[in-house]
């Protein structure tokens, strides 16, 4: 009796941990499977497999040329006043400009941040502007109330890498273009924009443009309604240049 009760137990005890093991092995392979399947959720959004958004736009995915780049984004006349005004016949202010921008700013950074890439939105006098070191600087704006359509672009007069600028130049033509379905208006390209302001503060070789996404008149539904498709363009005229940057990079160490 007295030696038998030692075995006893021991032998019930090694029973209890077997049990508490096997309880926890079981607990670990729980939180195992929850976390892989965390795991494989944010994964699948990041690759861009998330539902459309409101829009009917699929967010995009990680892109590697735009992974970890510095992307600056200037929401036109933010902090500095409303740009242009439209106003009703009776003279109440319907629509701004700075509004407008801001609306498309926003949006097409949220784009731009599901790629990997790292958008600041500057104002439009922002202090960090002065010597201004990114991947590409674009500054968004609307243009005025009248009954016209389309978009156009512009880059500095006065660059050091015009060849770079003419790039970033052809992308937003081409990407903004598809991604709204606006015609190019060049008529209207002034000096305003091809010795914009924060040309002369970024430093030269930061790549960078002027966008005027459309007209508050013509264009005004899209603008405003659809303001998803105007981001798209946006983010999509920027990976282009930012995809077309690394090819050539590619090609320089080949
Ligand atoms: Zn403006």
């Amino acid at each position: 009796m007295f030696c038998h009760a030692p075995f006893m137990w021991r032998r019930e005890f090694r029973f209890m941990r077997y049990d508490a093991l096997k309880r926890a092995s079981q607990i670990f392979l729980i939180v195992l499977l929850l976390s892989a399947a965390g795991i494989a959720l944010i994964l699948a959004q990041t690759l861009g497999f998330g539902r459309p958004d409101g829009d009917g736009l699929r967010p995009p995915g990680i892109v590697a040329a735009a992974w970890n780049r510095d992307v600056a984004l200037i929401s036109g006349h933010a902090g500095y006043d409303s740009g242009a005004v439209c106003e009703d016949v009776d003279g109440a202010v319907m629509l701004t400009e700075v509004e407008v921008n801001a609306q498309i700013a926003g949006l097409a950074a949220e784009r731009l941040r599901r790629t990997g890439a790292s958008v600041m939105i500057l104002d439009e006098y922002d202090a960090r502007l002065q010597g201004l070191r990114v991947a590409v600087l674009l500054s968004l704006h609307v243009d005025s109330c009248i009954d016209a359509s389309g978009f156009k672009a512009a880059v500095h007069r006065y660059s050091i890498i015009p060849e770079t600028n003419r790039r970033l130049l052809d992308c937003i033509n081409t990407a903004y273009a598809a991604a709204t379905g606006l015609p190019y208006h060049p008529n209207t390209v002034t000096h305003n924009m091809t010795e914009y302001h924060a040309f002369r503060r970024i430093a030269p070789t930061t790549p960078a443009a002027i966008l005027e996404m459309g007209f508050l008149g013509g264009d005004r539904a899209l603008l405003t309604e659809q303001s998803a498709l105007a981001a798209k363009g946006v983010s999509d005229a920027i990976l282009c240049f930012l995809e077309g940057e690394k090819d050539r990079v590619n090609e320089r160490s080949r």
